[in-house]
């Protein structure tokens, strides 16, 4: 019996059916790159393998190796990394065949490991992640929600961000503290590119960095009303009623925007 260690977010999947359901929200396809993050003690892990053939994992872990790599052998052919996902290079792995990224990922570092990948859309297909719900339900806010912040306007920049479904605490051993959903993330094209991602960032961040005033407040630094007004944006409404596109333009507006990054 593996004994989870809570350093290593380790909360593994026990509930039969949200593990099928997962897979099918995947719809793994033989010989698809499949590379999974975090693969723990296999509960996704072996069924795709059986499907793909073939897998990566990324598991950092070095205590789960063995027995990862001993239930896998006549299912399939695996290549274990232990490795740190934050730190993984996925160029390495990546031969003709764009990646297929799957994961329940440790809790504590779920968004520094899908801004990791953000470096590599060009090689991705798409992600399925576990996440916690708190954090897709940022992911994937709409302008106007709560939720809607620096999180969604960064990802949806560079991603279709699609919620699946809702997984409950008793699905995992042990059990979380918070719900859990399950997200699928697809690189798509830019249509309306920024000229510089830096300034996109520091616009996004700036301007919920006090989410409740308005634009011409946050960004008095960056940009002034009227410049606000020639882009089309009213000056006087909170960043959460901005599309990703309008924090574009706004980026796109400004020189060498004189502000220390926040
Ligand atoms: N996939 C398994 C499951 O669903 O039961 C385990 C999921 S558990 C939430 C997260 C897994 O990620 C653990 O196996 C943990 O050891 C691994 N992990 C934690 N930090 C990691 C990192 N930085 N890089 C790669 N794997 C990591």
């Amino acid at each position: 019996m593996i004994k989870p260690k809570k350093r290593f977010g380790q909360n593994f999947l026990q509930d039969k059916i949200i593990i099928e359901n997962i897979i099918s929200a995947i719809n793994p396809q033989k010989d698809d790159a499949i590379v999974e993050i975090g693969p723990g003690t296999g509960a996704l892990t072996f069924k795709l393998l059986k499907i793909t053939c073939k897998l990566d994992a990324i598991e950092l872990d070095r205590d789960l190796i063995d027995n990862l790599r001993n239930k896998s052998k006549n299912l399939g052919e695996i290549d274990i990394h232990n490795s740190d996902a934050l730190e993984f290079d996925f160029n390495k792995i990546y031969k003709t065949q764009k990646l297929r990224i799957v994961g329940n990922l440790p809790y504590n570092i779920s968004t520094p490991i899908i801004f990791h990948l953000l470096n590599y859309l060009d090689i991705i297909q798409d992600m399925h992640f576990m996440l916690q719900k708190e954090v897709v339900d940022r992911i994937t806010a709409k302008p106007g929600n709560k939720q809607y912040g620096r999180l969604s306007i960064m990802t949806q920049y560079f991603l279709i961000t699609e919620k699946l479904f809702d997984v409950p605490p008793e699905a995992f051993y042990p059990a979380p503290k918070v719900d859990s959903s399950i997200i699928r993330l697809t690189p798509k094209k830019v249509t309306f590119p920024t000229k510089n991602i830096k300034n996109l960032q520091l616009v996004v961040t700036l301007a919920f960095q006090q989410r409740r005033k308005t634009l011409k407040n946050t960004l008095k630094k960056l940009i002034t009303e009227e410049q606000l007004i020639s882009l089309n944006i009213d000056p006087s409404v909170r960043p959460e009623q901005l599309s990703v596109d309008d924090f574009v333009r706004i980026s796109n507006s400004l020189e060498n925007p004189n502000t220390e990054n926040p």
